[in-house]
């Protein structure tokens, strides 16, 4: 069997924040996102289970998140489905039955390999709370709410990305 990528996710992740020219915090993902051609929306009429979707609508892309959702989760939700479309999981993604106006009933992307769900989650963490500026705050603070503030994420990813860099973040 094939491994997650995990490495070249956060590569990736890394050179769109370095492209975009992106390095204050939080990570603004929305001018990441306009800067990259995608229209940002929140959309009220999403089903539950619909987190967020990167979908093209008349010509323009669209980046919507679930209007309902805490602001943590539409950022890391829009950033995993950012990372599916740069990494190449899945052109159904801009299928075209998939509209505003015609959202999906549930995330498809839930039955999605377990191999690029680890790479989209790879990419979104890196993405929002990077490694090299991870470190740096990480000098100043270890408290997970404090950080989790700063990087405005939820306490669950930033527990993650500290236990996944701890070896490079207590050396
Ligand atoms: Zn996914």
């Amino acid at each position: 069997m094939e491994k997650a990528r995990v490495g070249y996710a956060r590569q990736m992740a890394r050179k769109v924040l370095s492209d975009t020219k992106i390095s204050g915090l939080p990570v603004d993902l929305k001018i990441i996102l306009a800067k990259k051609g995608y229209e940002y929306i929140e959309v009220d009429t999403f089903l539950d289970s619909v987190d967020a979707l990167i979908l093209k609508s008349d010509g323009i892309y669209y980046a919507a998140v679930n209007a309902k959702h805490h602001p943590h989760r539409q950022r890391f939700s829009l950033a995993h489905e950012f990372g599916h479309i740069l990494l190449n999981h899945n052109p159904s993604y801009y299928n075209p039955g998939i509209t505003l106006d015609n959202p999906p009933t549930s995330t498809k992307h839930i039955s999605a390999e377990a191999m690029f769900e680890t790479e989209a989650n790879s990419f979104a963490g890196e993405l929002l709370v990077p490694l090299e500026t991870l470190k740096k705050e990480f000098k100043k603070t270890t408290d997970i709410g404090e950080l989790s503030r700063t990087f405005y994420v939820s306490t669950a990813v930033m527990s993650i990305a500290i236990s996944n860099h701890m070896t490079q973040l207590y050396k």
